[in-house]
């Protein structure tokens, strides 16, 4: 069983590498890889000779409620490995039925043991010669050495995470919601030669989704990224804020004294719709001291925005203008800019980053500049066609173009993808097929960082749950295969009613043809949805409905269905009002707690409900 994309038949992922980021060079990779595999055929011998010899012995873990077992941390075991180690405990419970004891230290004996973080008795029972892995390491590997069970990876998160893959890989854990987790009961697990490793394929992992900012089920399906800090087993990488010249050199405090730090446009120094003049030495000692107090203030951050404000108007003066036309694009004087606050915080602050935006009027790479080692450079896809892969699509050309040029000249790109209909967060989007390719293309483009943008402010975004899951091993690992996670989650997650929901989701997605290009705007009255379309999935749900193992089960059935009903209210209001979908899409919304059904919220709900009652 591989439903997790594992990197099954592949060499296993060094530890020492931090970060499996393309920045990581072929060849050092390749030699870390074999020093790996040296390693492990070493400890592997060692296994094999504490066994009787010529065979494998078959060890049990847990038995009819029974188990010789108990879980070890090490008494200087962080808090995220000590929380993991509790999560192991709970969940062997849930499974096998019995709850094994956590000690804390080197143990009382030597009897059968989990051990949960490196220590310096796992480094023993390694043969005394592996280093301990660096504390920001999430690469984690689990292996046996005779009947031991040892779970690694670095202190802050490699550790956890290593313990959830063992949860879901071995035991068949799947944490899909927050609030279902899926541990099928057994009678007995036992294994006879352990051995696996996984390490991150994107550096900071953003599912900016409303059911995945719940901290227990983020720390569970590695989710380590955030707009803002929360507390969250093994913590989050946070990006601090976004268009912020402004917020750092406010009009209202400078503009009446010194109206040459903002855009001069068409002959006039102006702060309406504009920007900053980044070739004054003013505004880049202001601006300079004022991002590093806040990162004085909140050093809990990874990156610090530092971008354009929300709309265009750069500064036209001789200065500014030299920098467009040498670099052949506006993006030139922001990024010289940038580069020079970088270099005033990098001594201060080692290891952060100072982020700005490629977008709209900055998108286009420039010619001659490159940005610095410790700047982050944020490229938004938010104009693309999401029915296609990015690569595939004639309608993402240039971004294609401007994204291949960036990757030329950036260390390190944050994308700000978008999974979601802004316009209807409640509409069927068939965009599943392009999330595995778009982020692979991301990840080959030096994207240290992802935030896929979902439906954030409530639930009931269309197939939330399980764009959540999906986006979170993905982002983990953007090779692992989409369709077993998919097809688990179906089955796991629904139920019996999985094989009918499924299927929805089948006839949803092939409706796509080269030649429907969907947007984060698309429309209820898009060619997708056909009268035939919805009769034949409102059959699918019906069926799903019907055969759905409880009331629960059947209840997230009809969060599914909620899309279909908003689509045929949206198309035929009179119909949906005397046939009681609108009852039944209102009676759903409401029970579930869906209140946006949009980006726009409240005024995009009322308008929803007074058009479709006053239809006629
Ligand atoms: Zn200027
Ligand atoms: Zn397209």
């Amino acid at each position: 069983m591989n439903h997790h994309g594992s990197f099954q038949g592949s060499p296993p992922v060094p530890l020492n590498t931090a970060w499996a980021s393309p920045g990581v060079g072929r060849t050092q990779r390749l030699r870390s890889r074999l020093a790996w595999l040296c390693a492990g055929l070493s400890i592997l011998g060692a296994a094999a000779t504490s066994d009787t010899a010529g065979q494998r012995l078959e060890r049990a873990l847990f038995d009819n409620g029974r188990s010789a077992y108990r879980i070890v941390v090490d008494a200087a075991a962080s808090e995220s490995e000590r929380w993991a180690a509790g999560e192991l405990q709970q969940w062997i419970a849930e499974v096998g039925g019995v709850r094994l004891p956590i000690e804390t230290g080197a143990g009382q004996g030597d009897g059968p043991a989990l051990h949960v973080g490196w220590s310096p008795k796992v480094r023993a029972l390694l043969g005394g010669e592996k280093e301990a892995p660096a504390d920001g390491d999430e690469a984690f590997r689990y292996l046996n050495v005779g009947e031991s069970i040892l779970i690694w990876g670095g202190r802050q998160r490699g550790t956890q995470y290593g313990v959830m893959s063992f949860l879901e890989r071995e035991l068949g854990v799947r944490f899909y919601t927050p609030s279902v987790t899926v541990a099928p009961r057994r009678n007995r697990w036992t294994f006879t030669a352990l051995d696996h490793s996984e390490a991150p394929g994107i550096r900071v992992r953003n599912d900016f989704y409303f059911e995945a900012f719940d901290p227990i089920w983020a720390a569970r399906n590695r989710v380590n990224g955030a707009m803002n800090p929360r507390v969250q087993p093994g913590g989050v990488e946070a990006y601090w804020s976004v268009h912020t010249f402004f917020p750092l050199v406010p009009p209202e405090e400078f503009f009446a004294e010194h109206p040459e730090y903002y855009s001069l446009i068409k002959g006039v120094r102006t702060h309406e719709r504009a920007q900053l003049c980044l070739t004054n030495p003013e505004v880049l000692r202001i601006l300079t001291d004022r991002l590093r107090r806040r990162m004085r203030e909140s050093p809990e951050y990874l990156i610090y925005d530092v971008s354009q404000n929300d709309w265009a108007g750069p500064c036209e003066c001789t200065d500014c203008r030299a920098i467009v036309d040498r670099e052949g694009s506006q993006a030139g004087p922001v990024l010289e800019f940038v580069n020079r606050v970088a270099d005033a915080v990098r001594d201060e602050f080692p290891g952060k980053f100072v982020g700005t935006l490629a977008y709209q009027y900055t998108r286009k790479p420039p010619a001659h500049i490159r940005p610095r080692d410790n700047v982050v450079v944020r490229f938004c896809s938010i104009e693309c066609c999401f029915a296609h892969p990015f690569v595939e699509c004639p309608k993402n050309r240039s971004f294609v173009e401007d994204m291949d040029g960036w990757a030329r000249i950036a260390p390190h790109l944050y994308i700000w993808d978008y999974v979601v209909n802004f316009s209807h967060y409640v509409l069927p989007y068939p965009n599943f097929r392009v999330l595995a390719p778009n982020l692979r293309f991301f990840r080959d483009h030096r994207a240290i960082g992802i935030m896929e943008q979902g439906a954030y402010q409530s639930r009931g975004g269309e197939f939330a749950e399980l764009r959540a899951y999906v986006l979170a091993r993905l982002l983990w690992n953007p090779d692992a295969e989409v369709e077993p996670i998919i097809s688990d989650f179906m089955h796991g997650y629904y139920g019996r009613a999985g094989q009918f929901v499924r299927a929805y989701f089948d006839l949803l997605h092939g409706r796509l043809t080269p030649d429907t290009h969907i947007h984060l705007g698309l429309r209820p009255d898009n060619v997708l949805f056909s009268a035939d379309f919805i009769d034949e999935a409102g059959r699918l749900f019906d069926q799903a409905e019907i055969v759905a193992d409880t009331e629960e089960v059947r209840r997230r059935v009809e969060l599914a269905r909620l899309p279909l009903l908003y689509l045929k209210c949206k198309r035929t209001p009179v119909l949906a009002r005397e046939d009681g979908t609108y009852a039944r899409f209102t009676e759903i919304a409401r029970r579930e707690g869906v209140d946006h059904y949009a980006e726009s919220g409240e005024p995009h709900r009322r308008r929803f409900h007074s058009e479709v009652e006053a239809a006629r």
